[in-house]
């Protein structure tokens, strides 16, 4: 490789091309190979930054974005997050309306990475105050009064947001585990990740499996097994479950699905976290247990690659958190308890 070459010209040449780490454990009781695609080392520490850079790219082809205009988006944080830091870089604002439940740390990293933030409570999709629909109404408004406008990003229905997927997260997997990837499986929040990598994977290995990994609290386990949209129960987890089939999950239909408790999923991330060095959030946990529940279906001998979405320190102040556990009679390991909550 040249010097220039490796080199990059900005951060957003950096989002993307991340490493497939084996999962040790989850491929010793399974037999099977289990790959997580570690996503928390983009810029902005999520797998966000891939749909943020797709949708701001995609907004300035269409010319919907003008220099020192203002982009707007409801999120969960990570694609604030990944919004923030693409417009820093290409001279934009960024407007984030947030639901209060989401962690303090990732309101935090908003506020850093220069956002406005716009708390609101959390309500259902059907109810007018929820967060998406306040955006919108946010960049309406702002569509009008800013002198530079206002792009409203859209990441549930804007399918730049899984085109990213399709076009780089998918092919670096088929690639990175050449060809040789048998199974697919992650959560859905927009939906993106999911029907972004399995399209492009069913496009290059047919007879792929694709699984959906879904929290307790989304309707979407219940509509791929039943056809019926029904949530059931609540999860801790952030950034994934869904009500509805957003755009993004249009034309998309698992092989499998899995409907994953919380438990689950954090005996996952605590094992990660103390016995491979993974310091990962809820979301991949939910992942992780796809993966090997999947691989249970598929049996042994099998390669499945799942999305490692974040890191923990985004989640220090509940997941690591025993007060915060306990409170939910969540399951606390005894090391967690004798740290007193602080990561290590
Ligand atoms: N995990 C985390 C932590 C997230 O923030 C998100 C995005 N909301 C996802 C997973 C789900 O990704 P997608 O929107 O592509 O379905």
């Amino acid at each position: 490789m040249s010097a220039s070459s490796a080199v990059s010209p900005d951060v957003l040449a950096a989002i993307g091309g991340t490493p497939l780490i084996r999962l040790r454990r989850a491929s010793e009781e399974t037999g099977c190979t289990i790959l997580g695609k570690a996503e928390f080392l983009n810029p902005g520490l999520s797998v966000k930054d891939r749909a943020a850079l797709s949708i701001v790219r995609d907004a300035e082809a269409r010319g919907l974005i003008r220099p020192g205009g203002t982009i707007v988006e409801g999120t969960a944080g990570n694609t604030g997050i990944g919004l923030a830091l693409v417009a820093s870089v290409r001279g934009y604002r960024t407007v984030i309306v947030i639901p209060e439940t989401q962690s303090a740390e990732k309101k935090e990293t908003l506020r850093l990475a220069g956002a406005r933030l716009v708390e609101v409570p959390a309500v259902p999709f059907a109810n007018p105050n929820n967060y998406v629909h306040a955006a919108r109404r946010l960049a309406e408004r702002l569509a009008e009064t800013e002198a530079a406008g206002a792009f409203f990003a859209d990441q549930f229905d804007n399918t730049a947001n899984r085109r990213a997927h399709i076009e780089a997260t998918g092919p670096e997997i088929f690639a990175q585990t050449g060809g040789a990837v048998d199974g697919f499986v992650c959560a859905a929040g927009t939906g993106g990740t999911l029907a972004g990598v399995a399209e492009a994977l069913r496009a290059a290995k047919p007879g792929v499996k694709i699984a959906l990994s879904d929290p307790e609290g989304s309707a979407l386990h219940a509509y791929y097994s039943t056809g019926t949209l029904k949530a059931e129960g609540s999860s801790i987890t952030e950034g994934i479950g869904q009500g509805r089939v957003t755009k993004n999950l249009e034309g998309f239909t698992p092989d499998h699905s899995f409907r994953i408790p919380d438990t689950e999923a954090l005996g996952i991330i605590f094992a990660l976290m103390r016995e491979e060095g993974l310091s990962l959030g809820g979301s991949s946990g939910i992942n992780v247990a796809g993966a090997i529940r999947l691989a249970r279906e598929l049996g042994p001998g099998h390669t499945i690659v799942t999305i490692l979405c974040d890191g923990a320190a985004r989640y220090a102040s509940k997941l690591f958190n025993p007060a915060f556990l306990r409170e939910r009679s969540l399951p606390i390991p005894a090391w967690l308890a004798e740290t007193g909550g602080a990561l290590p």
